[in-house]
């Protein structure tokens, strides 16, 4: 068994991880026993020098991402069983080797037991995320676990790590394929179809995150119009017009969004004259919408990154939301989220509830949304349920 370095914690700091939490941070850390590098895999130890857990060391204030809380040997065979048991979870999610739906998410971090790494799966061609220095050096064993996995189809491997790396590690991370060169593909979802780049979208190339918000968007889109404020590729926009919506605007202050946008629209029934895209900033389009639409989405980008940007983040979700209840139909539905992971679902929900009270209009919610189940989130890391959702009807 290969020597490992070992971390002693502060007395105490050890209940976190008793229960199951992944993260240590850099302040429960007593001493360690040899030098350390970023990536490293560590063995931690509680003062009294129980064994803890293993996890990837790294320079910051999370400084261990625990992948197992057993002693063993983390080789190529801990990773295949890892990923194959990720595999198998999106297979039993009718997901994998669904005809209706080919993108999803193979692995969600800590949601998966791999804190740091994402893969997601668009109909086969396959985008690694390392957000950590170990997951980032293990992407070549994980690239050869996938092949083994995929063995009777092509797929193709992209590691799109060098935004999502801590610019610190100074690693020269740069984007490249790992096996295969497709970078343009069309996939489904929920029968809907979208052409995605992985290689010049955003996050790994489309927002597989919505699937079911936009599934039950089509339940209300029948005969309405409808807002569908920050696009990006038009996902909730293609699911307005497939429910039957009258009319449906989509916005993004982004021109690719607003071209992607528009050659999603095309792919699901050519040009459907239903359907506008307009390139303008949200502030400025929600100032002037006056009663124009029956249901309007908003899914802006996360506000807030780090947690001290927060009450700016709050701010601008009350300031939209108000915007948009304040000018929404009578009975109008809205579809309101964030996707900032320290924004927390009773902050939002506060934002929400700031901004519908100044209207003095009467609001009720009916759906409260989430990522979906190939977003798993691990019932001891409660930070990793970073999208959230309201439906709310406005009277
Ligand atoms: N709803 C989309 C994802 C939205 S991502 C989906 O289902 O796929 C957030 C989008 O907001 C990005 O496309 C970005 O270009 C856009 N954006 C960011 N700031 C904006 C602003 N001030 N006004 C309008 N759009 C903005």
């Amino acid at each position: 068994m290969n020597a490992f370095t070992k971390i002693i914690l502060k007395a105490g700091k050890e209940s976190s991880v008793m229960r199951l939490h992944p993260w240590i941070f850099s302040g429960a850390i007593q001493k360690a026993d040899g030098d350390l590098q970023e990536g490293d895999i560590v063995e931690v130890f509680s003062h009294d020098r129980q064994f803890l857990a293993m996890g990837h060391y790294q320079i910051g204030s999370i400084a261990v991402r625990i992948f197992t809380f057993q002693q063993v040997q983390p080789d190529a065979d801990f990773w295949k069983l890892k990923i194959q048991n990720a595999f198998n979870l999106r297979e039993s999610l009718k997901l994998a080797n669904s005809g209706a739906t080919n993108v999803y998410r193979l692995v969600h971090g800590e949601g998966d037991g791999m804190p740091g790494l994402i893969i997601d799966y668009y109909n086969g061609v396959i985008v690694i995320q390392a957000h950590s220095v170990g997951m980032y050096k293990l992407r070549h064993q994980i690239a050869s676990v996938i092949l083994e996995l995929f063995r009777n189809n092509q797929v193709t491997i992209y590691d799109k790590s060098e935004g999502t790396l801590p610019f610190k590690a100074n690693l020269g991370a740069k984007n490249e394929f790992l096996s295969g060169s497709t970078s343009i593909i069309d996939v489904v979802e929920n029968g809907y179809h979208f052409r995605i780049d992985v290689t010049t979208g955003q996050k790994t190339g489309f927002y597989i995150d919505q699937r079911d918000n936009r599934l039950l968007l089509t339940r209300y889109a029948a005969g309405k119009s409808v807002l569908n404020m920050f696009c990006y590729t038009g996902g909730f926009s293609v699911y307005a017009l497939g429910g039957g919506a009258n009319l449906v605007h989509s916005v993004d202050s982004s021109a690719q969004a607003i071209e992607l946008t528009e050659k999603n629209v095309a792919l699901n029934g050519g040009n459907d004259d239903r359907h506008k895209a307009v390139q303008a900033d949200a502030f400025a389009y929600m100032n002037a919408i006056g009663d124009a639409y029956d249901v309007i989405v908003l899914d802006p980008p996360a506000f807030a990154k780090h947690q001290d940007a927060l009450n700016n983040a709050l701010q601008g979700y009350k300031r939209l939301n108000a915007k948009a209840i304040e000018q929404i139909r009578s009975g109008g539905i809205l579809f309101t989220f964030s996707c900032s992971q320290v924004v927390s679902k009773e902050n939002f929900r506060k934002s929400v509830f700031a901004a519908a009270a100044n209207t003095g209009r009467h609001v009720r919610i009916l759906h409260q949304l989430t990522q979906p189940p190939d977003h798993p989130v691990s019932i001891y890391h409660p930070e990793g349920e970073y999208l959230k959702g309201l439906v709310l009807q406005v009277e």
